[in-house]
Order: structure tokens, then sequence, then C-alpha cells
């Protein structure tokens, strides 16, 4: 579709979602709205959402921690609201259709189905899902394999994302049902072992990976040097993490070994308030073309992340989502604290061609919302997320951890900060060392008080990769604040 016709329907849909369903439904967002004095026939389209509060992931944990209003974030209707706010062609065959109505009604709005967040430092937050939902969840699913390019029935995915109540796993396996593709989830690491996904890989031979970079890496590498055959890879699809460009090399040459000499490796870009995922078509290595959104499902805004003033297209600002479909727990203006470097751009993809709006790639950490990714250390506010980027690029790195602690385990002493570091048998250790400092320094201002070279078993043991849902890249040993 051009984009003005998109752009149309964008609106159309988000005036209808406010009128019919949030603000009836949602007891928090009628709320909002009474507050703000906006009528729910005000917001006639994006450009309208300006005049609305952000909501943030503090109301989220506020408003589930008090029995009272733990489900005012989900959409309950009732007959009342729906003979109100329903226009007539909507609500009489509803009205009119005695129980089997109802019961088509109950389906579509009880949840049946919850994701949890993910964030380390504070109490998750509780997504729930009706059956509406899930079947919402298999078409997005399908679309992600549609932007993937994953179209050949003789397709076999193998799952590593970890067995778990988080959006990755289920986004995963829906897209699998929908497709009616060969899937198979092994659990990750936790569940089998490396060696056991391993296994499983050489013998159902599939062609397309999933999982997290740091265990998608870690199986290839060891797979590689046990010297396993897995010649049948064409695709790497990573998740819940940022992918950096040095990553996807040190896969591709463990691919390489293992005999798929051929493989694109792209990423995807989800979080668990969206309860979807949107994925990059394939390209070259060294291209990004940017996350392709679904612009009939939900709306991106990019906002200035200290005056919350909404950018124009391309411009650098931090992601606030909200959906235009979906039941069970929704969100309007959710401040995601993720800062898209670039933007989000409608002009269509230079790769497959899309006119959809497509978020950049490199994002960055606004707010430490959702996770520890923004720390203070030695007095500095320290991204994690560069920090992780900066390590897992540097082509001698294996395998890394950094881990916070106070000087001497004195309480009120200094930060230290320790890398870990399990690096190529081939490094020269005194030079690396010094690269290592000076990559830091440049992108986010502090230097390790310690660079600990360590085998590569100690490191994967303190990581924890068999034994953790996700390896622990950060292990912040200091006292509660
Ligand atoms: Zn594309």
């Amino acid at each position: 579709m051009p984009k003005a016709d998109l752009r149309r329907l964008q609106d159309d849909g988000l005036a209808r979602y406010v009128r019919e369903e949030l603000y009836p439904f949602s007891a928090h967002y009628r709320r909002v709205f009474d507050a703000a004095g906006v009528k729910p026939e005000d917001v006639r389209g994006v450009a309208d959402l300006a005049r609305l509060p952000f909501t943030t992931k503090q109301d989220l944990l506020a408003a589930q921690s008090d029995p009272a209003t733990k489900r005012d974030f989900v959409l309950i209707p009732s007959p009342e609201k729906i003979r109100a706010h329903w226009p007539l062609g909507r609500k009489l065959p509803l009205l009119l259709g005695g129980a089997e109505a109802r019961e088509r009604v109950r389906r579509a709005y009880t949840p049946n189905f919850v994701t949890f967040t993910t964030g380390r430092s504070s109490d998750p937050v509780v997504f729930s899902y009706t059956p509406y939902d899930l079947q919402l969840l298999g078409e997005i699913g399908a679309r992600m394999w549609d932007v993937h390019g994953i179209t050949d029935p003789a397709t076999r995915i193998l799952n590593m994302f970890p067995f778990a109540p988080h959006l990755a796993f289920w986004q995963a396996t829906f897209a699998g049902f929908e497709t009616g593709q060969l899937m198979l989830g092994t659990g990750g690491g936790k569940v089998m072992g490396t060696a056991g996904n391993l296994r499983v890989a050489e013998r159902v031979q599939p062609t397309v990976l999933i999982g997290t970079p740091g265990f998608v890496y870690h199986m290839l590498r060891e797979g590689a040097e046990r010297g396993a055959k897995l010649s049948s890879v064409n695709m790497v699809i990573l998740g819940a993490e940022k992918v950096t460009q040095g990553l996807k090399e040190k896969m591709s040459e463990a691919l390489a070994a293992l005999g798929s000499p051929k493989v694109v490796i792209s990423g995807t870009y989800g979080f668990t308030e969206a309860r979807m995922a949107f994925s990059e078509c394939p390209t070259p290595y060294d291209k990004t073309p940017g996350y392709h959104v679904y612009p009939d499902k939900g709306v991106f805004e990019v906002v200035d992340p200290e005056s919350g003033r909404v950018l124009g297209e391309g411009e650098t600002g931090e992601l606030v989502y909200t959906p235009i479909d979906g039941h069970g727990t929704v969100v309007c203006r959710y401040r995601t604290g993720d800062v898209a470097v670039g933007g989000i751009t409608w002009e269509p993809c230079p790769w497959c061609g899309r006119t959809v709006p497509r978020i950049g790639t490199e994002l960055r950490r606004a707010s430490d919302q959702r996770s520890m990714s923004l720390t203070k250390i030695k007095g500095t506010l320290v991204d994690l997320s560069t920090m992780a980027s900066i390590l897992s690029d540097l082509p001698e790195v294996e395998e890394w951890q950094v881990v916070l602690q106070k000087k001497n385990d004195d309480p009120h002493g200094l930060d230290e900060l320790v890398v870990r570091i399990s690096a190529r048998p081939e490094t020269d250790r005194a030079a690396f060392e010094k690269k290592l400092r000076e990559n830091l320094m440049l992108g986010i201002e502090v230097s390790p008080s310690v660079v600990e070279f360590m085998t590569r078993d100690q490191v994967l043991e303190a990581l924890g990769m068999e034994t953790e849902l996700k390896e622990k890249r950060f292990l912040d040993r200091r006292p509660k604040a």
C-alpha cells in the first residue's frame, strides 16, 4: 500500500480502537482520558495521541501490585458498555444473538494465557492474552516469517529460545503453528544442554536456527570445535538481545566450519508490552534494513526522551508504542525506554520493497525502565547494552562477563568493574587489553578496574550457559541502594 493509504488505515484503526475498546473497557485508560479531558471521539488519528500522557512500566507495576487495580489494564467488556460504545452494526448481532453471542464475547475477551517481562531490577509485569490475542500472535508470527523470507515448504526450524512465559519463545512457536512449518523447540541450554541441542540439530538438520545471540553463538562454536556436521542451515534468526556486526561475523565463521557457508543472520525486536515482535528482512551481514512493523496492528511514535515531544520521521528518539488491535492487557503510549538511532522511516525498504514503517536497528537504552541496563559505575551512568555490544563485537572475545562489585566487599567502598574474558588462544593479551580499555573508554567512558583472563569453561560456568534461562552477562554484586 502507498504510505498515505497506510497512514489513513492506521488513523482509522486507532480511532476505532480507542472508541470501541480502550476507552469503554480499560478502567485505567478511562481514568486517564477523563483526567486529560480527552473524549474518545477526540482521537481521530495518530497526531491526537500527543494529547494523552505516556504510560510507563511503573504505572503497570503500581496497578498490578494492588489487588483493587490489578486488572485495570485488562479490557473487560460489559453489556452496558457495549450498548453505550459500540456502533449498531457491531452490537446488534451480539445483543440479538443470545447465549452463543455471549460465549463469543467471553472467548474474545477472557484471558487464557500470560507472558511476563524479564526485568532483573523490578518485579515482573504480567501481560495477559485472550484466545483472540493468541490468534493474533499466530498471524504476527506468519508475517515475521514472510518478512524473513521463510517460504520454502521444506523448512525445518530449530527453536532454541528458553521454555519460559516470555514473548520470544511463544512468538516463534506460534509462527510455526500458524505457517504449518516443521519446528522443534529444544528449550535452549538449560533444558537440553549444549550437547543435547547439538545432537538434535545434527539429527534434524534444520534450515533455520532461532534463539538468543549468546546461546546460538555458543552452540555453533562448540559444534564447530567438536566436528559436528550441520550443513543445512541457511538462516539464523536472533531475538531478545541486540546483535552486533562482530557477533554476526563470528557466528558465520562457526557456521561455515559446520558446513553451512551461506547463511543470512537476521535480528528481531519485540517486547512483552507489545505482545508481538518485528523482523529484519534478509540482507548481507553488513547491511541493516531495520525492523519492519505492522501499521495496522499498532502505532510507534518517536519522542524526545527528555521533553516527551513527538519527533519527525528519521529523527533519533525513544520508541513509544500503542496497539490498535488486541484484547487482554493493553497499553497506550507505552514508553519502551529504547532509543532508536535514526528513528523510524516510512520509505519503501530498499531490500524487500515493502512500504511499512521501519525502526532503525541500532537501539540504545533511554532509561532503566525495563532492566538494569543503565547503571552507575564509579559515578558514571553507563548503558550496559552498549557495553555488551562492545564486548561481543571484538573478534578476540570468545565469551565475556561483567561483574560489578564493591572494592574489598566494603559496602561504602569504591565500585569495581571487573571484565572477565575468555580470549581466542592466539590473542596477544596485553595488546588486546589495551584495545578493550580504549573501546570501552570511547563507548561508555569507563575503563575496567580489572580485566580478568579466564578459560572459556570458567566463563561459561560463571555465565550459567547451561543452568540459567538466560546467561548472566552482568553480575551486580553491589549491595542494593
Ligand atoms: Zn525489507
